[in-house]
């Protein structure tokens, strides 16, 4: 992408944010250096883009922050050829980067108004391989599965079935699974007909709300 007057800024969140505290694959490293976080933040809170923390996105919802978006990057083993799909599309942030080291992202919200902004996010930038849906992303999109990644930004009590269902054999899903203010970041492997479970460490996300996560508000 093109140079930006954000650049250095984001150049110095990845080495101090990012690569210092364990991320080391260098294609995550790349695209987070290349997609310009802030056009994905509302106008008024811009010059907060490359803070380390998460920040408003309005609906009450929030953008990650950014190490825990190149944490669950890295975790879900991005390959060229995969197609990954996005449960809470948020910002459309993560999903941009997910674009740019996988064939094909699918990311769902539940919220109409949050989606449409996303949208206009990756069109600005003219990434044209992030398909944004409106949904209950706790049901998965069967209509594109299997998918080598599956990728949870919300915060939920269990891992969905139907996420696990639609998730291709050697396929990694990452989710925050817990209850709603702390949650344990977990990575799962399928392998045939097993589930190999890994945690790697405590998080904090809002809450994912639909007929397999949390039910209400
Ligand atoms: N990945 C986003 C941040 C996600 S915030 C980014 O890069 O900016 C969590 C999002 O999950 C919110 O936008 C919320 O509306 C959405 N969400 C909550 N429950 C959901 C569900 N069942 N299906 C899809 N999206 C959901």
């Amino acid at each position: 992408m093109e140079r930006d007057e954000y650049q250095e800024e984001r150049a110095r969140m990845v080495e101090n944010q990012i690569a210092a505290r364990g991320v080391r694959d260098p294609r995550v490293l790349a695209a987070i250096r290349e997609v310009p976080r802030h056009l994905f933040v509302p106008g008024t809170i811009r010059s907060a883009a490359y803070q380390d923390r998460p920040l408003p996105i309005g609906s009450g919802q929030t953008i990650s922050q950014p190490y825990i978006v190149a944490l669950m990057t890295e975790l879900l083993e991005p390959s060229p050829g995969d197609t990954v799909l996005e449960i809470g599309a948020g910002s459309g942030y993560q999903a941009a980067i997910l674009g740019r080291l996988v064939a094909r992202v699918i990311t769902i919200d539940r919220l109409p108004e949050i989606a449409a902004t996303a949208r206009e996010h990756l069109q600005q930038l003219g990434i044209t391989n992030v398909e944004v849906e409106v949904g209950d992303g706790t049901l998965g999109f069967p209509a594109q599965a299997p998918y080598q990644g599956i990728l949870v930004t919300a915060a939920t009590p269990e891992i969905p079935a139907p996420l696990l269902a639609q998730l291709a054999d050697g396929g990694r899903l990452v989710a925050p699974v817990g209850g709603r203010d702390v949650q344990e970041l977990i990575r799962v492997r399928k392998k045939g007909d097993q589930v190999v479970r890994e945690y790697h460490g405590s998080v904090c996300f809002v809450p994912l709300i639909g007929e397999f996560g949390w039910k209400g508000r």
